[in-house]
């Protein structure tokens, strides 16, 4: 553990009495994933707070053990646990730290349901889900299976259905000693991350809604709640940067990687990619095949094989979902078109596009 992950902010507020101080520590916990490091922060205050509870391995827990530990704290001492939102990585040691604790843990309402959703009673609703969003991009039938293995071999090994959560909004406001932090729904990543705001000296905690230098990826959404009916991934992501571009964010506290600054050059930078990326599949779907044009349309598998070439297992799913968020926002706009005979849908550029 470095110790430059210690000790990042101290704000001293006076009261009529005392000083308290509430200090923000980022433990960086490992994963077994390809992003190999996810952030825990644990706040020192009266009411010691955790945002983000790692993923679900021995190996995790050590890790923020000794982290809250050389803090002065202790992981049974915990009171409350903030959730960015219900990916494995943020949420995976839930139960094994409320076990020790019983600290109170709260999420954004659309990501709770999701949490119970990928529990042993939803789980195999959920894989037909999967497996129709699958068939339905064309993928063939061995690698659908191979996506749905590693898909849910992660979710039962990593991941942490939890029932006894407190669901948010929106709006709420945290109180801390010496700083309050500001619920801001950030959909996108997930359909109920949330970002955490202090307006006094601009702090934001962005979960994966705003990272450095990894592309958040626009997670597709297989099993929409019907409050969540019409949720199209990429285009809430891109609101969701547009409305973190108008506050007046100083300091960026990420999900994965080191604090930053100048989050609105991160935001120019996130929709100049995905600008470009839409225009990449618009040409993709203009290419011809031998000099002729692709008069069978193309599936979300055919485009994104053509991004990314090499994908595999869970991989492949988040290459769909990048390509299938494009593709609604091309749909949306008029420029691409679907249809649907069979299993796979095609998808076809409008004349003169
Ligand atoms: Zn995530």
């Amino acid at each position: 553990m470095k110790s430059a992950e210690y000790g990042m902010l101290a704000i001293p507020v006076k009261t009529a009495e005392v000083v308290k101080i509430s200090k923000i520590n980022r433990i960086e916990i490992p994963t077994p994933f390809v992003l190999d490091r996810v952030n825990c922060y644990y706040i020192e205050d009266s009411k010691p707070t955790l945002i983000d509870a790692g993923v679900n391995t021995q190996e995790a827990l050590d890790t923020l053990t000794s982290g809250i530990n050389r803090c002065g704290g202790a992981i049974d001492g915990i009171k409350r646990i903030i959730l960015t939102h219900a990916h494995a990585d943020h949420i995976g040691l839930l139960s094994r730290i409320v076990g020790k604790s019983g600290a109170d843990v709260y999420i954004h309402r659309l990501d709770a349901v999701k949490m119970l959703d990928t529990g042993a009673s939803g789980a195999a609703h959920l894989r037909e889900k999967y497996r129709t969003f699958f068939v339905e991009s064309g993928a063939p039938e061995p690698i659908v299976e191979e996506i749905l293995s590693s898909l849910f071999n992660r979710l039962r090994r990593y991941f942490c259905p939890f029932e006894q959560v407190s669901t948010l909004s929106g709006s709420e406001i945290f109180s801390f000693d010496s700083f309050d932090l500001e619920i801001i729904h950030t959909p996108g990543h997930s359909p109920g991350s949330i970002c955490m705001f202090n307006r006094e000296d601009g702090t934001l905690f962005s979960g994966d809604s705003l990272l450095e230098k990894i592309t958040s990826n626009p997670v597709v959404e297989v099993n929409p709640s019907e409050e969540n009916r019409d949720y199209r991934s990429l285009e809430k992501y891109k609101q969701t940067l547009g409305v973190l571009d108008e506050m007046p964010v100083k300091k960026v506290f990420p999900g994965h990687g080191d604090w930053f600054s100048n989050h609105r050059n991160r935001i120019r930078e996130l929709l100049d990619h995905h600008e470009e990326r839409t225009e990449q599949i618009m040409g993709i779907l203009r290419s011809t095949d031998s000099g002729r044009p692709v008069m069978g349309g193309m599936t979300r598998f055919m485009i994104t094989q053509k991004l990314f070439h090499d994908l595999k297992g869970m991989d492949v799913f988040l290459g769909l979902s990048e390509t299938e968020g494009h593709l609604q926002i091309l749909q949306g706009k008029g420029l691409v078109f679907s249809e649907q005979k069979g299993a796979p849908k095609t998808y076809f550029i409008r004349n003169g596009c």
